[in-house]
């Protein structure tokens, strides 16, 4: 009994993750008086791309499953690059995700504490203001097995420290001319406690806090204060930060004036293979119009795998799929495709659409006749239910589903051949019609009456089942084919070529003329099908009234054949 208990215990451990496993050992041994709090801290400088998806999870999913709070962070420590475009497309994203934070925060809003925590520092003796130019204080550092050099401002008087600091804030002190340092250790075998720089000067305004501010804390600085001044218990970032962790701890160690402590810890960081993650990089993609905006179904955003067709649930399951360790690596774009089809396989409604149509004539059905097929919605899921769909003499078919000379396996139309039509009848190909240019215009067949779907005598087999959509009841529509972003499975270790350069030309094809069924003419952006026999397709917000434009989500299988070496 008691053994069975034990394992079930050990199988539940098992499960957990290993920053779970740190949590779960913090609330036994009454850490912070049973208190779990996170926060999820972009920078406003971009989108949020599948790689914060990540994060997002686990911020917020810590806080979930254990009834805590994450509060949402704008890490706005740096004007240059930060934006309200990028703020309210964050919480845009986090929500669509499925997670509600609890308070939103912004770095910006601490400034003045930050400011004052800095002054302190400078009282104390730890804090000095440097004159030299970024070159020689990078030239002073040393390596990690030789001591720097300290900086001839190092053991400058303290009020002239805080007179100069003041000045750093004042605007008359040009950008790059003066810097404010913490005085730590210069022989420390972590290079982030030699004298790491805590303040800088910009001119250009804040997207908050305008011209207030001209003298900024670094990442380092902002970071470990701001959790603790929320009061942050669990601070979960990527592995890049574990050797910034002592120089976080220093920090909160000279502010604190009780037990409490914010922690950090890291987990790996998410890159997949086909794309870039990096935001500078994407921006460049913006900017220099290689995609057609940061929801440019092709990108690794998350605005652009919504545009695309990805369900959040399907996100979801992929990062829950990949987990969490303490090694970086690179996951397959296929793994989180394949999360993605398994969602929509679930819940996405069966329609039929033919991209590159070819008419079938059946020319033993009567002129003008009409009938109403009964289409099932989705055999996955019976609740959904099923639709009429029109069914006539003439009909369009995928032009590969005809072959004039077929190959022994080819179990579609081919002259003496016989194939179902999904939902309708057994036909048998007669022949076709071609053009000058010898191109088939037109396939021939004969329907048999006794085999009409679920009718009783419907039960002889035949290889092959093909779509169709009756050509007096359909529609038009551009279909947009999406394939991988880039040409090589990383493109950031190529380091001798530039990116840009290895981006696939054929990630975007986009077909016009295709024909959907008429059922599809009310469908709305955003609005995801299975496309019978070729994969998830949404409908795009291009799409106007009277026009309408697929995305394909993901093909029904996975295509993409490794790029040969060449
Ligand atoms: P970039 O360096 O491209 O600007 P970033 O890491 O600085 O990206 P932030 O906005 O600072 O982006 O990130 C917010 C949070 O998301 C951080 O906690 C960061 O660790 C996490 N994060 C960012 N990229 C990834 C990723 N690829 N995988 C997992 N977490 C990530
Ligand atoms: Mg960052």
């Amino acid at each position: 009994m008691l053994a069975t208990e034990n394992s079930i215990m050990e199988e539940n451990k098992k499960s957990l993750n290993f920053i779970e496993v740190i949590v779960e050992k913090d609330l036994e041994e009454g850490k912070n008086g049973g208190r779990i709090q996170t926060r999820f801290p972009p920078e406003p400088n971009g989108y949020l791309h599948i790689g914060h998806a990540k994060a997002i999870c686990i911020d917020f999913g810590i806080a979930q499953k254990y009834g805590g709070v994450c509060n949402l962070r704008f890490d706005d420590t740096n004007p240059v690059k930060e934006d309200m475009e990028y703020v309210d497309s964050i919480m845009e994203d986090i929500q669509w995700l499925g997670f509600q934070w609890g308070n939103v925060y912004y770095a910006s809003d601490y400034f003045q504490q930050l400011w004052n925590f800095a002054i302190q520092l400078i009282r104390e003796g730890k804090a000095y203001v440097d004159e030299q130019s970024a070159e020689d204080i990078a030239r002073q550092k040393g390596t990690p097995t030789q001591p720097g050099t300290d900086s001839p401002y190092r053991n400058r008087p303290i009020e002239e420290s805080l007179e100069l600091f003041h000045r750093m804030n004042s605007g008359e002190i040009p950008e790059g001319k003066m810097v404010l340092r913490a005085k730590i250790d210069m022989a420390s075998s972590n290079m982030h406690f030699r004298d790491p720089i805590i303040y800088r000067v910009i001119h250009i305004p804040h997207h908050r806090t305008g011209t207030t501010w001209k003298a900024y804390p670094m990442y380092d600085f902002a970071h470990g204060q701001s959790d603790y001044f929320e009061g942050v218990t669990h601070s979960l970032c990527t592995l890049e930060f574990v050797v910034h962790r002592p120089l976080y701890d220093w920090f909160i160690d000279q502010l604190a004036n009780s037990d409490y402590r914010p922690h950090q810890y890291e987990f790996n960081r998410l890159s997949l293979t086909y794309t870039v993650m990096s935001k500078r990089k994407l921006l460049q993609l913006v900017q220099e119009k290689l995609v057609t905006g940061w929801d440019d179904p092709r990108m690794p955003t998350l605005t652009g795998m919504r545009r695309r067709g990805y369900t959040p649930e399907g996100i979801r399951r992929f990062i829950d799929k990949i987990g969490y360790t303490k090694y970086d690596g690179i996951n397959d774009v296929s793994l989180l495709e394949h999360a993605v089809r398994e969602d929509l396989n679930a819940r996405a409604m069966r329609v039929s659409g033919v991209l590159d149509p070819v008419k079938l004539v059946l020319t033993n059905y009567p002129e003008g006749q009409t009938e109403e097929m009964e289409a099932i919605n989705n055999p996955e899921d019976e609740s959904m239910g099923s639709r009429p769909v029109k069914f006539s003499r003439e009909l369009w078919i995928e032009r590969d589903d005809f072959m004039e000379e077929a190959p022994k396996k080819y179990f579609r139309l081919t002259p003496g051949n016989e194939v179902r039509l999904k939902h309708a009848y057994i036909v048998k190909c007669t022949g076709c019609k071609k053009n000058e240019q010898g191109n088939v215009t037109e396939v021939y067949a004969e329907y048999d009456p006794q085999t009409k779907s679920g009718m009783p005598e419907s039960n002889r087999k035949v290889k092959g089942t093909i779509h169709w959509v009756s050509v007096p009841h359909s529609t038009d529509a551009e279909v947009r084919l999406y394939d991988r972003l880039f040409m090589v499975e990383d493109p950031s270790a190529e380091k001798e070529k530039d990116f840009k350069q290895l981006l696939n030309p054929e990630s975007l094809i986009v077909k016009q003329g295709c024909k959907v069924e008429e059922y599809l003419k009310a469908a709305q952006p955003l609005d995801r099908f299975q496309f019978q026999r070729i994969g998830y397709f949404n409908v795009d917000s291009d799409s106007t009234d009277g026009r309408l434009v697929f995305n394909r989500t993901v093909a029904l299988k996975d295509s993409w054949k490794k790029q040969s070496n060449s």
